[in-house]
């Protein structure tokens, strides 16, 4: 069973997927059973010629000449074995008296960073990165291309704590038939800015904070790492493009190298500095646009006015009762201190990029 279902008491939807567990003995207590610091396990299906392992490949870089499902790749790209959403479902959508059911109808894939299993993202050089910054792109373009879809979230889950179930170094996406609603959240309040005052919310942050210099980590040409203001984790960063854009998607190989440049400082600086912590990625980019004849246009069909970028957040403290049951976030590390350790560690590790 895949569908969705509308919380009207929380005014959210929630994803119901059956794929991964469902008795109560399928639950273990210690994590999702990933071995860390496994060393080429014979049974990792994400290692180079273990490729029949997993499901046909979607989308892969590869050297010239290697044929799909092969040796030789780069970058690769495979529908997730168990999918929380699948193309394959039929879109339907009920009521049932006061709730709301939805189809599961979306994607779920699973972008392998590297062939090499020892090795981490941060790891990688900055060409590699560009190479999976180039994936995302690309499924982000391939999956916006089906109108039934709303949103495509791509993440990365590092280490177990932070839900990796495979140690081989890889991100995901999930492609739904809504905007999830953490990003909602953030599309209505830039919307609204837009509105009243004729400019983006996150130009004008980053502008006043580059002032301010006080949680500005690092600065490119193209891009600045920022501790925000209000950070709900300690050693929470956002990797902010200067250049307003709405939409990842659009960015080219040239600025996806530079975005792979401070996207390895920001990850080796964190791994040096907090020794190798679990962390978790996830890249806000603006809904796909509908401007096809005839295509209804939603509230969230065309997003000019929101601004894409990357949030790095390293498990570090444990979400609690309080925060389930609150919402608020309790962060024992100021942005302001956070911003001092990292640019420091940063200055260390520029050479290295
Ligand atoms: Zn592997
Ligand atoms: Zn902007
Ligand atoms: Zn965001």
């Amino acid at each position: 069973m895949r569908e969705l279902r509308f919380d009207p008491i929380r005014n959210r939807w929630v994803i119901i997927s059956t794929e991964r567990s469902r008795r109560p003995s399928d639950y273990t207590l210690d994590g999702n059973g990933a071995k860390e610091n496994e060393r080429t396990p014979v049974s990792c299906p994400f290692c180079e010629g273990s490729e029949d392992k997993t499901p046909p490949e979607i989308f892969a870089i590869r050297k010239e000449r290697s044929s799909p499902n092969s040796w030789g790749w780069r970058v690769r790209v495979v529908p997730n074995k168990f999918p929380a959403l699948q193309i394959e479902d039929n879109a339907f959508r009920y009521g049932m008296g006061i709730f709301d059911v939805a189809s599961g109808a979306g994607a779920h894939e699973v972008i392998i960073e590297t062939p090499d299993h020892n090795k981490g993202l941060a790891d990688l050089d900055v060409d590699w990165i560009k190479d999976v910054l180039i994936a995302f792109r690309e499924r982000i373009k391939d999956l916006f291309r089906d109108q039934r879809l709303r949103y495509v979230l791509i993440f990365k889950n590092h280490r177990t704590k932070a839900g990796a179930s495979l140690t081989h170094t890889h991100s995901q996406l999930i492609a739904t038939p809504m905007v999830p609603p953490v990003v909602k959240q953030e599309l209505i309040v830039c919307r609204e800015n837009y509105r009243s005052k004729e400019r983006c919310l996150i130009c004008d942050l980053i502008k006043q904070e580059i002032e301010f210099k006080e949680r500005v980590v690092y600065e490119t040409k193209s891009y600045m790492i920022w501790t925000p203001f209000a950070s709900s984790f300690p050693f929470e960063t956002w990797i902010l493009p200067k250049n307003h854009l709405h939409d990842y998607s659009m960015l080219d190989d040239k600025e996806l190298r530079d975005l792979a440049v401070v996207l390895k400082l920001n990850l080796i600086s964190l791994k040096k500095l907090l020794n190798d912590p679990p962390y978790n990625f996830v890249i806000h980019t603006s809904p796909p646009r509908f401007d096809r004849p005839g295509y209804p246009q939603h509230w969230d069909s065309i997003e000019f006015d929101f601004h894409w970028h990357i949030e790095i957040i390293p498990r570090l403290t444990t979400i609690a009762g309080y925060e389930l049951g609150a919402g608020f976030f309790i962060n024992p590390t100021p942005p302001e201190e956070a911003a001092h350790y990292l640019s420091e560690e940063m200055e260390n590790n520029y050479e290295e990029v």
